[in-house]
């Protein structure tokens, strides 16, 4: 069910009781990109439109999350979010916060907090969770929490799991570390329960995601379909074929143009992936 919880002057909408189907964005440009995960901020303002529109025929409500944390997210969406009065939860990777020139600073996700936005965590440095060491995870999951809360005054409850990739050794680290809202990169149901948490499913934003893909989404409810279905599937063999490095690789070279030199120092400082697909390249 949708929050109900009035933050700012961002409006409630008038669709409360519809099932939520939460989208996931990473970097919103004005100028064109090659990033997969780059969306033109016209399209943007498109999907901020049928976000905030009531159609009659819709079965489930779309709300806006971001991760990552990268600058765009503040120098382009922001204006589009506050002009159509719409909150958005920043799942933002703590330890780049005011460290890299590609992510926003402290002071940007507290004029963001003061807008009425949610500030939640997406780790410390983006670790694939579930091959983490005990201390890993624990930095992970911790610093992030303690760290944000310390910096905004405000709580922080919910993570956006870095390359979507968990276990239940992870969710278990989760709640003990003081979540209690997982949200994941699955498809379907919407919301679940698990470990404690309550785990919600995303839709992936791309670079060509239109605005009538989305209101297809609404129209259905977000029941994926069947070839959204067979994708994930295969996409999930070709996974476990290749392994976790030689995958990040691959969607590297799918999602970016070139496979590129995939370097910590590198990927620390720009932080330019696909991250729901390439945590490997953060370790
Ligand atoms: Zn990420």
């Amino acid at each position: 069910m949708v929050s109900k919880r009035v933050r700012g002057d961002l409006e409630e909408r008038p669709e409360m009781s519809l099932p939520v189907l939460y989208l996931n964005y990473h970097e919103i440009r004005v100028e064109k990109s090659p990033y997969l995960y780059s969306l033109p901020a016209d399209e943007f303002d498109a999907h901020l439109r049928l976000v905030r529109a009531a159609a009659v025929d819709a079965r489930a409500a779309l709300r806006i999350t971001f991760d990552d944390g990268h600058r765009t997210q503040y120098e382009t969406a922001f204006p589009v979010l506050t002009r159509h009065k719409t909150s958005a939860i920043f799942f933002v990777t703590a330890g780049f916060t005011g460290v890299s020139a590609n992510h926003m600073t402290w002071s940007q996700l507290r004029e963001l907090a003061d807008a009425g936005h949610e500030i939640q965590a997406h780790g410390w440095v983006h670790r694939v969770l579930p091959t983490c060491t005990d201390a890993e995870l624990d930095e992970e999951l911790r610093r992030p929490k303690e760290t944000i809360e310390d910096r905004l005054g405000r709580a922080v409850d919910a993570l956006s799991i870095p390359g979507g990739r968990f276990d239940a050794r992870v969710l278990e680290a989760c709640r003990n570390a003081g979540y209690l809202r997982a949200f994941t990169s699955e498809l379907w149901p919407p919301a679940w329960e698990q470990n404690g948490l309550e785990m919600f499913s995303r839709r992936g934003i791309l670079r060509r995601t239109s605005a009538s893909t989305l209101s297809g989404w609404m129209r259905s409810g977000g029941s994926p379909t069947v070839g959204a279905r067979v994708l994930r599937q295969m996409k999930a063999g070709v996974r476990r074929t290749l392994g976790d490095e030689r995958y990040h690789r691959l969607w590297c070279l799918l999602a970016n143009g070139n496979s590129g030199p995939i370097s910590q120092a590198v990927a620390a400082a720009d932080c330019a992936w696909p991250h729901d697909e390439c945590g490997n390249g953060l370790r």
